[in-house]
């Protein structure tokens, strides 16, 4: 077999294995990527999105670091690098999907290690839903702070919340993007790998960030399962594939 035919073939294949694609949708990507190079880049990127679909840790980060990775090879012309994670999930996913990612994980503000404090770990748009006084007003949610000393599905109302402010999630998912690339970056520039860290009972994954050794920040997921998380991010490198060339 020729070397194109079989890197063409090759590329068909990987589309639907990894990806789930249908026969008919892996030919209509592969005709869109005509040259050798990028057929390559497709299988490539596939491998290294089954590479981290398989990671068995518990904790996110080495699956952030595949995400951001694999969104790096879908948009090599963007700069700076840190603006293809964000391109990626604001224009990617269904809202469902990124609802669902804005209610799974949460986060600590910047802190200095063992100087102040790590809790409370928050959702990226609870100040928000906290100040929209008009909508706790309505709904009869008072007392906020007790209510909501920890973020997370079950306890607080910020995801009830999303579902009244649709325009606002493209711009939470740019922030999400930005905490999942500093996370990306302490591990890859810092070579800090993520601690984590007993605080209270709670086991807690926190990071470096760029801004200085002594500053940390902690995040946590929450009712999310690794195989969702896959899906989610799956979902959107089949819609990238789908409607654009490499
Ligand atoms: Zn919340």
């Amino acid at each position: 077999m020729p070397r194109s035919e079989e890197i063409k073939e090759k590329a068909i294949k990987v589309l639907q294995i990894v990806f789930g694609f249908s026969e008919q949708n892996a030919k209509l990507c592969i005709a869109k990527n005509r040259s050798n190079i990028n057929r390559s880049k497709i299988i490539s990127l596939s491998h290294f999105f089954n590479y981290f679909k398989n990671i068995k840790e518990i904790s996110y980060t080495f699956r952030f670091i595949g995400l951001v990775s694999v969104t790096e090879s879908l948009y090599p012309k963007i700069k700076p690098n840190s603006e293809r994670l964000k391109k990626f999930l604001t224009d990617n996913l269904d809202i469902q999907y990124k609802k669902q990612l804005l209610s799974s994980f949460i986060f600590s503000k910047d802190y200095k290690f063992q100087k102040s404090k790590i809790f409370p770990l928050r959702h990226i748009m609870f100040r928000d839903f906290v100040n929209d006084k008009k909508y706790r007003r309505r709904l009869r949610i008072s007392n906020i702070q007790s209510q909501v000393k920890y973020c997370s599905k079950s306890l607080c109302r910020c995801s009830d919340w999303l579902n009244h402010s649709p325009n606002k999630i493209d711009a939470y998912m740019e922030i999400l993007a930005r905490k999942l690339y500093d996370i990306r970056n302490a591990v890859i520039h810092e070579s800090n790998p993520s601690l984590i860290l007993s605080d209270g009972g709670s086991l807690l994954d926190t990071h470096t960030l760029l801004k200085g050794p002594t500053y940390f920040r902690a995040y946590e997921s929450d009712n999310i399962t690794k195989q969702q998380f896959i899906d989610i991010i799956s979902s959107g490198v089949k819609h990238f594939l789908l409607n654009n060339k490499l």
